[in-house]
């Protein structure tokens, strides 16, 4: 376990003016968080964090970044809270920390997802600050080292499939060829444990044949470079057992066809003594062909220049070879880091290096030369992007300012079209509502919902769009063909005409309408009338004069009422299902307001229903809602009343007859107390408003056998 002073030590190595203190604070302020916990291994569990930070100095990473690292799993693992952290530590350091804890909540969320490459795509959208995937790379990166303390075989697999799948492409991704190589080993010595074994094997016997090989051609490739004027540095290694692997996969080829199993490096100064190095290669040693490849004219994705050929070496051995400047390969092992190695021999003066990633991609797209080496278009891509779960861990990416609608058609058709509410991480939330990377989204779905037109006022995949559409386009046919109907309907009847499907079929033709009922949407659309597919079918009533047919300005004309109807309280999200509250009973005219509830959609309550008091601190399931006086009646409501009757004949009889004669209908009636003198009952009325239920009451009021009477409430 790296000492307090060493962590210290080593980061004011290579930052003179990172400040101590804080490092230090965050070091004592993670141990005692951690206090007692343990890892797998029986280490104290503060021993993670440690390393973590550890492995981040390697990388010469800032004081921030190394102190996130060390409070990495204080949030979620620890009582401290990120207020806490932002107190001690400053706002900079509270955000990295909660993006890492962020990330952590995903991991623990994709259990289940085989959607690799979605989930890549979130890990970098939701890495705001590329430092922040720096210290959840190295996390990982310590959590493999130390797979082996987990005692659970299922367990140890699925994080080794998860460290291959995700984080090892992230971290090539990002450039950081060193962690990449690093996880992929580990992983693959837990998932294909014996295929590793057999190349290790055959590593070994190739070595004790060939004795020290590497470093015999190393030698003579150095030699020979330097004879011919390039100053050059050779390193050469054999490949990672997973390298060896994915190409015998690839290739499918035996362990024994492959032959090229060593590669080497050749560091020079200049990009000129790159090309050098190669003609005196290319001129020495048979080249293999196919193998050449030129990554410094046309540079990878991910920023990764070199040069790579495959040659017959010296000992008469196929090699690989990499020539590169020595800045480019620091490039090549560091990746994105490489971008704080260089800011830093520029000095640490401005701070310019701590922003975050879309600045630092701002500065990469405006700069030319070695630190291009961001896949900025990639990850600007994603900013555009938003990955939301299923409950069932599976991802949907969407375009940015998606909605629960996108969602929901996103997951199915059907789902999409019964959709009526929807749950953002458990919390029950309007349809509109803009969907944010990581959200769990659950939709309510009820099999009597349709689409509704206004979701296409904040939808914004097309999908989406266009199913809304379909259904508005087929609802409107629909309508057509109904109003065509009762208008030919009516012109055959005024004229003493039976109407027959079989008289209309024969006249089809000449509307150009392929079935029956799109000539009754073609009527109904009016761009016919009843009277002229009359005087198709009976051409001698051709001479009458035109009947009273029915006005198609007039059923237009009724439209608008009808649609008001539809919609008699303003303020509802549009598709979520609507109640009336069983306690206050409100009716038209009552000042209201809506409850959400989860999985319920919207319960209407009066504005002094006594329920309410128990919503009073959660202010964001109250909907802001009221009558829409312009629309129509919209038929009957429940009043409830409650009084108190005198115990004696008739009295219940004359009861009903003043709700009868003041034209309510009582629903239910259920007494709560009867004694020798009195009943207590409630009684629900069907009335149009309140205005109706007040006049109920005021003529039961006036009713001897009655003593009291009173609106319920609650
Ligand atoms: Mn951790």
């Amino acid at each position: 376990m790296i000492r307090q002073f060493e962590l210290v030590e080593r980061v004011k190595q290579y930052d003179p003016t990172a400040d101590e203190d804080m490092l230090n604070r965050a070091y004592v302020f993670s141990m005692k968080a951690h206090g007692k916990q343990l890892r797998a291994s029986g280490d104290p569990y503060f021993s993670h964090p440690l390393e973590v930070a550890g492995i981040l100095t390697q990388y010469r990473l800032d004081a921030s970044t190394i102190a996130t690292a060390l409070l990495h799993d204080t949030v979620e693992d620890t009582l401290a809270t990120l207020p806490e952290i932002e107190s001690h530590f400053g706002r900079e350091i509270a955000r990295l920390v909660d993006g890492v804890t962020k990330l952590s909540r995903l991991e623990l969320q994709s259990e289940q997802t085989t959607q690799a490459e979605n989930f890549r795509k979130l890990l970098l959208a939701m890495s705001e600050d590329i430092r922040v995937l720096l210290v959840k790379l190295a996390d990982r990166l310590h959590n493999m080292r130390t797979l082996a303390h987990i005692t659970a075989p299922e367990k140890r697999r699925r994080i080794a499939r998860e460290t291959m799948e995700i984080y090892a492409p992230l971290a090539e991704r990002i450039g950081m060829h060193a962690i990449k190589d690093e996880l992929e080993d580990i992983a693959f010595a837990e998932l294909q444990p014996d295929a590793r074994d057999s190349i290790l094997a055959r590593l070994k016997f190739l070595r004790d044949q060939g004795g020290d090989l590497i470093g015999r051609i190393t030698q003579e490739l150095s030699r020979n470079l330097v004879d011919n004027g390039v100053d050059a540095t050779v390193s050469g290694r054999e490949k990672t057992p997973y390298s060896i692997w994915q190409k015998m996969q690839q290739k499918n080829i035996t362990f024994e066809q492959l032959s090229d199993v060593m590669a080497f490096r050749v560091a020079v100064d200049s990009i000129g003594d790159c090309y050098r190095a190669l003609g005196f290669i290319h001129g020495r040693y048979p080249v293999v062909p196919g193998r050449f490849k030129d990554y410094i004219s046309t540079p990878k994705p991910n920023g990764y220049k070199s040069l790579h050929t495959g040659v017959i070496g010296p000992e008469r051995q196929r090699i690989e070879i990499q020539i590169r400047t020595r800045e480019m390969h620091e490039v090549a092992e560091f990746g994105v880091a490489a971008h704080w190695i260089y800011k830093q021999g520029a000095g640490w003066r401005d701070g310019r290096q701590y922003r975050w990633l879309r600045e630092l991609l701002d500065i990469l797209e405006h700069a030319s030369g070695p630190e291009e080496f961001l896949e900025h278009t990639k990850l600007e891509m994603f900013q555009d992007q938003v990955f939301c779960f299923t409950p069932k861990g599976e991802i949907i990416s969407m375009p940015r300012g998606a909605t629960p609608v996108d969602f929901a058609y996103a997951v199915h058709s059907q789902v999409g079209d019964h959709c009526v509410g929807a749950k953002i991480n458990g919390r029950m939330m309007p349809l509109r509502t803009a969907l944010t990377n990581g959200d769990q989204v659950e939709i309510v779905t009820s099999k009597a919902q349709t689409p509704s037109p206004t979701w296409e006022r904040f939808v914004v995949t097309g999908k989406a769009r266009a199913r809304i559409r379909r259904f508005v386009r087929m609802q409107q046919r629909a309508q057509y063909t109904d109003l065509g109907r009762s208008i030919v309907q009516k012109a055959f009847r005024q004229e003493d005409h039976d109407l027959t499907e079989k008289a209309l079929e024969g006249v089809l033709s000449s509307f150009n309408a392929p079935t029956v009922d799109d000539l009754y949407a073609i009527v109904g659309e009016g761009l016919h009338t009843g009277r002229e597919i009359l005087n198709a079918v009976f051409p001698s009533e051709r001479a009458k004069k035109p009947a009273n047919v029915v006005s198609l300005a007039k059923a237009r004309a009724a439209k608008p009422a009808e649609r008001d109807m539809a919609v008699p309280i303003r303020g509802l999200i549009p598709g979520m299902a609507v109640h009336f509250a069983g306690c206050c009973h409100p009716l038209r005219g009552d000042r209201i307001v809506g409850i959400v509830t989860t999985g319920k959609g919207v319960t209407i309550h009066t504005i002094d229903c006594d329920t309410l008091e128990g919503f009073a601190d959660m202010p964001e399931r109250w909907l802001d809602i009221a009558w829409n006086p312009g629309a129509e009646d919209d038929g009957l409501h429940v009043g409830r009343i409650s009084l108190v009757v005198a115990n004696e004949p008739g009295s219940l009889g004359s009861l009903s007859t003043v709700i009868a004669k003041n034209l309510g209908n009582i629903a239910n009636l259920k007494i709560t107390t009867r004694s020798r003198d009195f009943f207590e009952m409630l009684i629900d009325v069907e009335v149009r408003d309140v205005k109706h239920l007040s006049n109920i009451i005021a003529a039961l009021r006036a009713t001897p056998a009655i003593n009291s009477v009173e609106r319920a409430r609650g």
